[in-house]
């Protein structure tokens, strides 16, 4: 490897955190050129020029410093920019072309307790209404450097959409259809030391052990979903990012309480266990009043967090709801690991329950 490229946002570059990477590498003899040109929630126009500049440039290697927005694509540079064709071209919902080899080598470097795409195959974009990924294998990162020091800077309201979004992961991999024993292990630890850091990041940034704490969860988290998948928190919360430009995290952290309320009769036992992972006693609760009160303390931390804990909250309109609910429909992918099936009815009902601020429990709505 001679010339690499370095895939970042600006506001990190200008607070100097590109230099860490940049640095021990021009010393080292190496070639690099930093790419500034990375917005949140990326939509794909930003994936395509990116893959453009990166054929053009012939780079021999992509390193990416930043949130899931610079990681998912610098997944993608390096992989699309080695096949032909545009990125549209191979969206799983509408793409037409397979991925069929190994990109560029890449290392990906997290600075947000969140995502866990630095140990996952997908890349999301945000299209016109929704979201769409591209997956496989093959975007894989060949490293992953997790270093809590790099997420010290994250301000409070980001710290909290993130480690949400992480701690979503991990609840939705252990409820999942495909769940495994070795899942619930990442998945399990994960929930515990997320929901028992994130309240100290959140309003104390500066605390090392916390930052820390949540750095090994979501990064625990990234594998466990990315082995068991996620579900119906997600495949509602596409909908939100596209058509409201609501940060991923916030739009995971609005509908979580709502989603696991919803289904919370299919997984009763495995929100027992949430709650206890959580750090409650749940010894003389039956599993069902477990499962309940795990859907109250999850509402409370994300109400604790300072994140808006109804759809009114984020400006969203009820008249929203049946657009939000028709894209919803369509991310089957992630809908089929859902313990309990969601129709499009079922969907609705979630929505109006998170636009009102009030969960509705399957079992009522449906008796
Ligand atoms: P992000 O990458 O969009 O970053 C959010 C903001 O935080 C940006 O303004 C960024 O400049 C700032 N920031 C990042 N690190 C910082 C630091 N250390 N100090 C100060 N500011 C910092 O946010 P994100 O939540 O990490 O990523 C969201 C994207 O990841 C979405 O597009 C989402 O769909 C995607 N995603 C991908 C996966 C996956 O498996 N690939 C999983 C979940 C989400």
């Amino acid at each position: 490897v001679k010339k690499i490229l370095v895939i970042t946002d600006p506001f990190l570059k200008e607070i100097g955190l590109t230099d860490k990477v940049t640095h021990p590498l021009n010393e080292a003899g190496y070639i690099t050129d930093v790419y500034t040109d990375v917005v949140p929630e990326p939509p794909l126009a930003v994936g395509e020029k990116l893959v453009s500049y990166t054929r053009e440039h012939a780079f021999d290697m992509v390193i990416g410093i930043g949130g899931g927005s610079a990681l998912d694509l610098t997944k993608l540079a390096g992989v699309i920019a080695v096949h032909e064709g545009d990125v549209a071209d191979y969206l799983n919902l509408t793409g037409t072309k397979s991925i069929t080899k190994k990109g560029l080598p890449s290392i990906l470097i997290p600075t947000t307790s969140g995502t866990g795409s630095e140990v996952t195959n997908i890349s999301v974009l945000s299209l016109e209404t929704t979201k769409d990924v591209v997956t496989h294998d093959y975007l894989l990162a060949d490293v992953a450097i997790v270093d809590p020091a790099l997420t010290m800077s994250l301000p409070a309201k980001v710290t909290a959409a993130t480690g949400i979004d992480a701690l979503t992961h991990a609840i939705e991999a252990y409820v999942s259809k495909n769940a495994s024993p070795v899942t619930d292990a990442l998945a399990l630890q994960a929930i515990r030391l997320i929901s028992q850091s994130i309240r100290t990041a959140v309003h104390h940034g500066d605390n090392k052990q916390a930052r820390i704490d949540l750095s090994y969860g979501s990064y625990l988290a990234g594998i466990a979903f990315f082995n068991a998948g996620v579900a119906g928190v997600h495949a509602l919360a596409y909908p939100l990012g596209g058509q409201f430009h609501i940060a991923h995290g916030d739009s995971n952290a609005v509908l979580l309480p709502y989603v696991m309320g919803y289904i919370r009769s299919a997984c009763e036992k495995r929100m027992k266990d949430i709650l206890d992972t959580m750090g409650f006693s749940s010894t003389h609760l039956s599993q069902e009043e477990a499962s309940h009160r795990c859907v109250e303390e999850l509402k409370r931390l994300v109400e604790d967090v300072g994140i808006p804990s109804s759809l009114k909250g984020f400006n969203i309109g009820h008249d929203a709801l049946d657009s939000l609910t028709e894209d919803a429909t369509k991310q089957t992918r992630l809908l089929a690991r859902s313990p309990m099936e969601l129709c499009k009815e079922d969907i609705y009902t979630i929505y109006e329950a998170a636009f009102e601020g009030k969960v509705v429990d399957q079992t009522l709505v449906k008796a």
